[in-house]
């Protein structure tokens, strides 16, 4: 059953086996895994349950209702804006849609620098495929890919730059382009469509409207519960929850958050966090593009991504996107008239986004006022993959045909030819410069098997704190993927499988 805790307040204090803090891919996996195999499970989830036609593809109400913070969440120095979900079935519910599952060489440097020797490509294979499975991945089929896409594919061949056309949990697609704002008519498989459903069926309850703003440890553990407003603006009320065991799949920032503001974990807890922040680059074409219909983001130029024997996954990715009006608004560095004038472009308008890889030096504290703050330093061998992206996609853009290319970058930088692709070179990526977005959060709660180099064991245990897990991308200690949705999904599942049949002794 799905109780909505702004309808219907829960009784003040309920008592269950397992609670599970978050129902994205994290949570609504391992809600799944648990609630198949007996366990009482009680998912909470601070954000609304939305489908079908409440996804109204309006920026100003959904980026309001879908995403933490309002879409507003930044690091301190307003460098990054920090994307994440906020709703039933989490980030899955307002994501891109892209399936990259975790590869093999992510995995074994894990295990050789980290010393996550279980986490073997070998016992992922299963959890690996069934994500794949469960998202129902499949081809981005080339009658899909709309003009924005095949721009950037054009150009790509063009340049003899390589790249892919993508895989995706879209099923029953109709082209919509709102999926940042969710999906009017339920084409993503996303944990809202597969996980929460299945359970539910296999009996477990989901609250939503129900923030846990802090864990008591003990035997068993308390779980303090606000209940919030149908539009989540306003705590209502306060309830507890009593369980055995707490599975934390808040995010990997809100997990080391709730950590934090519980005292609960090492030092460790809310470093080594890694947020993968994306450059935006816009092409303005003479032609019609009318990148806002159909799927938004289809087509890679990969040919800059690389492993790194010690770094993991490194390099660069670019990647084709589109936004609703008041996201590529937000973005264009004009104001007033100008930026009126700059959005009577949106039709022409192509967009990708550069995806870097980062190394996991960002830390998440809770302010003495309750506030989350992310702190980032873009270092510079981010800003010199930056640098080489923004050419390798100017370059394909041009050769696409378009007139201008733009870092929408304060000032921006231009290029109208290959003779201007220097000028990146002069742009000094101070902070709050350009504007960058994280949507791949991964660390905060590392895992490893000491003390002293990591806050979880490699099970996802919380060094210090019995029977409290972390399940989500928190455990990371590298960028996992390109993308994080398939990884998380396969890694919940195996841990939870994991710890279903290695049950603790006391
Ligand atoms: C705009 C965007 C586009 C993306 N595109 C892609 C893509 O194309 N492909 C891909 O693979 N990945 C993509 N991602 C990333 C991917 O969606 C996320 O990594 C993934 O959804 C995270 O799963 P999770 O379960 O760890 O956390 P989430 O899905 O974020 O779920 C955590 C949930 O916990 C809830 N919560 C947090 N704190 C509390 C609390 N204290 N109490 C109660 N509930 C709480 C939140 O409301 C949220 O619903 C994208 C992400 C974004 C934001
Ligand atoms: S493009 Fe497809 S998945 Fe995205 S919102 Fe439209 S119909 Fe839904």
């Amino acid at each position: 059953m799905i109780r909505h805790c702004d309808e219907q307040p829960p009784p003040p204090s309920t008592r269950v086996e397992v609670a599970i803090v978050g129902s994205g891919c994290a949570g609504g996996t391992a809600a799944w895994v648990l609630a198949e195999a007996g366990k009482q499970v009680l998912v909470l989830e601070e954000g609304p349950d939305k489908s079908g036609a409440q996804f109204t593809q309006r920026d100003s109400e959904m980026y309001d209702q879908l995403y933490m913070d309002r879409g507003g969440r930044m690091t301190t120095d307003l460098s990054v804006s920090i994307l994440q979900g906020r709703v039933l079935g989490g980030g899955g519910v307002i994501n891109a849609s892209d399936v990259v599952p975790i590869e093999d060489p992510v995995l074994e440097l894990w295990q050789r620098r980290f010393g996550l020797s279980e986490w073997t490509a070998a016992a992922l294979d299963a959890p690996r495929l069934r994500a794949l499975e469960d998202l129902s991945a499949n081809p981005i089929p080339e009658a899909m890919l709309n003009r924005n896409n095949q721009l950037l594919r054009q150009g790509a061949e063009r340049i003899g730059a390589s790249g892919h056309v993508m895989r995706h949990n879209r099923v029953g697609c109709a082209g919509m382009g709102t999926c940042l704002i969710g999906c009017p008519v339920s084409a993503k498989r996303n944990p809202r469509q597969v996980a929460i459903p299945a359970a539910l069926s296999a009996g477990a309850e989901v609250w939503t409207r129900a923030r846990v703003v802090r864990i008591v440890d003990g035997t068993p553990k308390r779980l303090i519960v606000r209940l919030l407003d149908a539009k989540g603006y306003r705590e209502t009320g306060e309830v507890e929850v009593v369980a055995d065991t707490v599975v934390l799949a808040a995010n990997a920032i809100g997990s080391a958050a709730l950590l934090s503001r519980s005292g609960l974990g090492n030092h460790h807890v809310g470093q080594h966090v890694s947020l993968q922040p994306q450059l935006p680059l816009l092409a303005e074409f003479d032609e019609p593009v009318v990148g806002f219909r159909g799927i938004p983001q289809a087509y890679a130029i990969d040919e800059g991504e690389h492993f790194d024997d010690t770094l993991g996954l490194w390099g660069y990715r670019i990647e084709t996107i589109m936004g609703t009006p008041g996201i590529v608004a937000s973005l264009l560095p004009y104001a007033g008239l100008a930026a009126k004038q700059a959005m009577t472009q949106y039709p022409r308008l192509a967009a990708a986004l550069l995806l870097t890889p980062d190394e996991p030096t960002g830390r998440v504290e809770v302010t003495s006022s309750g506030r989350i703050q992310v702190d980032y330093e873009l270092h510079a061998n981010v800003v010199d993959r930056y640098r080489q992206a923004v050419k390798l996609a100017a370059r394909a853009y041009l050769a696409a045909g378009a007139r201008r290319v733009m870092v929408p970058s304060l000032p921006p930088v231009l290029f109208e030819s290959e003779a201007d692709l220097a000028r990146i070179d002069a742009f000094p990526f101070r902070p709050a410069q350009a504007p960058l977005l994280s949507a791949h959060q991964q660390g905060g709660v590392r895992a490893g098997p000491s003390q002293s180099s990591a806050a979880a064991d490699p099970t996802g245990q919380i060094f210090g704190s019995r029977g409290i897990y972390c399940w989500d991308s928190g455990l990371y200690p590298t960028s996992s993927s390109s993308h994080t949705m398939a990884p998380i999904l396969a890694t919940s599942r195996w841990l939870a499988e994991r710890w279903l049949s290695q049950p603790l002794t006391p």
